[in-house]
């Protein structure tokens, strides 16, 4: 009972993933346990290689038949019977639209409590454990006690340290047969139309460039943020107002009603930095924000602000990072 299950489901290898092994690695040095990975998909045995170095005793590699294409239901249905006859501590995974959806089917098919967007481990023994976890997205912390053996949850990406590989520690990857009837009987997935984009995922990216109104839209600042982002090779994001403008489409939304994001860097440029911005980004390690309104709310999160014109600013800030980055070729 002292050991923690990562569960890296749909078996896609995630920034969010190397986090939720942190996190793991973190409740598990104070149990005496060992981590253990489950990876859960069509393409589960590949994807367990991505994560050799990440100290797992093992990654189990599971891919039944019914979990071909992703729904819930069928997700959950079959972490549930890898689970029985085990006895894990906590079962963990970083917070996303997925487990969302998959951790509470779980917590209500193997009768375990359930928490979701962990920030922090505050007591862990064999029959409880209290976390940390953000409420109303970010602006309340909150402490809750989970009572029992064995407890699921998931944790913000943003918050733990991810597991860094070492080439020279190798886990054994064991191939898992789960049976069972996991496809769901009144529910079948149909096709997912995502976004061509050679920018990287907003969500994965290291670095995003953030707009808001003050660029003005498409024809004028829109195109000097996607220069900068394609010389830096970051993620392009925006404010709402951007994307209720129609000046961006709606999956490039940063914030509450956005998408969530943790980059080492952040740059908002012609954004005010509304609470409901913040919400979504003031996690990313660095923030810089270009504005010409020292007044603006961007300057109180910000790590490094510049308070200028972004027409004159972010053409001076292409030319030195091209600059930089042909005297280092
Ligand atoms: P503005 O607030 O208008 O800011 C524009 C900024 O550009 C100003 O600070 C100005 O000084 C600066 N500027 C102008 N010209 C220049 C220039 N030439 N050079 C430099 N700077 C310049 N918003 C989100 O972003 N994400 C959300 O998920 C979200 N969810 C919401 C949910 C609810 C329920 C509600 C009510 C609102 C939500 N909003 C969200 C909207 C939010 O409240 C703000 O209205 C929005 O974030 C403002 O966008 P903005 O910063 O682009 O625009």
């Amino acid at each position: 009972m002292n050991d923690v299950l990562v569960i890296v489901a749909p078996a896609v290898v995630k920034k969010g993933d190397f986090a939720a092994i942190g996190f793991a690695q973190q409740a598990a040095e104070r149990t005496g346990g060992a981590v253990d990975v489950l990876l859960l998909g069509p393409n589960a045995s590949a994807a367990a290689e991505r994560l050799q170095g990440c100290g797992a005793r093992t990654l189990y590699a599971a891919s039944p038949v019914g979990v071909e294409d992703y729904t819930a239901e069928a997700y959950a249905a079959s972490i549930a019977v890898f689970f029985d006859g085990r006895e894990d501590r906590l079962i963990v995974a970083a917070t996303s639209s997925q487990t969302r959806e998959v951790f509470p089917r779980l917590a209500a098919l193997t009768d375990r409590p359930v928490t979701s967007d962990v920030v922090a481990i505050e007591e862990l023994d064999e029959s409880s454990v209290s976390f940390t976890r953000a409420v109303f997205v970010g602006n309340l912390l909150c402490t809750e006690t989970l009572e029992g053996p064995s407890a699921i949850v998931t944790c913000r990406l943003s918050e733990f340290e991810p597991v860094k590989l070492v080439p020279s520690v190798s886990s054994p990857i064991e191939a898992v047969e789960l049976s069972g009837e996991f496809a769901h009987a009144g529910k079948r997935y149909v096709s997912l139309e995502q976004a061509a984009s050679e920018r990287p995922d907003l969500k994965e990216a290291d670095i995003i460039v953030s707009v808001g109104r003050g660029t003005k839209g498409p024809d004028e600042g829109i195109p000097l943020a996607e220069e900068l982002a394609d010389a830096l090779g970051a993620a392009l994001g925006g404010t709402r107002a951007v994307v209720d403008a129609g000046w961006l489409p709606n999956e490039f939304q940063v914030g509450q009603t956005g998408k969530i994001v943790a980059p080492k860097l952040y740059i908002a440029i012609g954004l005010s930095g509304a609470i409901q911005h913040l919400a979504g980004m003031r996690n990313a390690k660095n923030i810089v924000a270009i504005n010409k309104d020292q007044e603006a709310p961007i300057f109180e999160v910000a790590d490094l602000g510049l308070i200028a014109d972004l027409f004159q600013a972010v053409p001076e800030l292409i030319a030195a990072v091209r600059s930089f980055q042909n005297a280092s070729t």
